[in-house]
């Protein structure tokens, strides 16, 4: 996978995804408690982060929620240096994708770890962060 193909991906990340999916609120709520959380679907077991509302494997809403803790494997990350709408104010920041085995989380490294610290295959843990105006939204944190 090229750092080209994950800008596209990631351009479509954020605020924005997250509110066409209609588990947004329980999500949030999650997110308040400390906890980022994705779902699995009760009939085949395939997970999904974001979490969704369907599977699209079998089609069904029978979903059920499931933390995402432990560690997992920096893949791939990227300084940004164009955001996508809605987030121009925090540039410049790095994305990046865990591999937790089962599924992968995208999400932002936090701020205060230096680019030179980061490298691919690292471990990794996904985290609450809040943010000054009141929200929250997850970072990647050295494990
Ligand atoms: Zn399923």
């Amino acid at each position: 996978m090229g750092k080209k193909d994950v800008d596209v991906r990631f351009s479509k990340f954020g605020t924005v995804s997250f509110t066409s999916i209609t588990k947004t609120n329980d999500f949030i709520d999650s997110l308040e408690k400390g906890q980022v959380m994705g779902t699995r679907c009760k009939k085949c077991g395939q997970v999904f982060f974001p979490p969704r509302a369907d599977c699209f494997q079998c089609l069904t809403s029978d979903m059920e929620w499931f933390p995402v803790d432990g560690e997992g494997k920096l893949i791939t990350y990227s300084k940004l240096q164009y955001g996508p709408v809605g987030f121009e104010g925090d540039l410049p920041y790095t994305i990046a994708v865990l591999d937790y085995g089962k599924y992968r989380v995208f999400g932002r490294i936090a701020s205060d770890i230096p680019d030179d610290q980061l490298k691919v295959g690292m471990s990794m843990k996904t985290a609450v962060n809040s943010l000054p105006n009141g929200r929250v939204n997850y970072v990647f944190q050295k494990a």
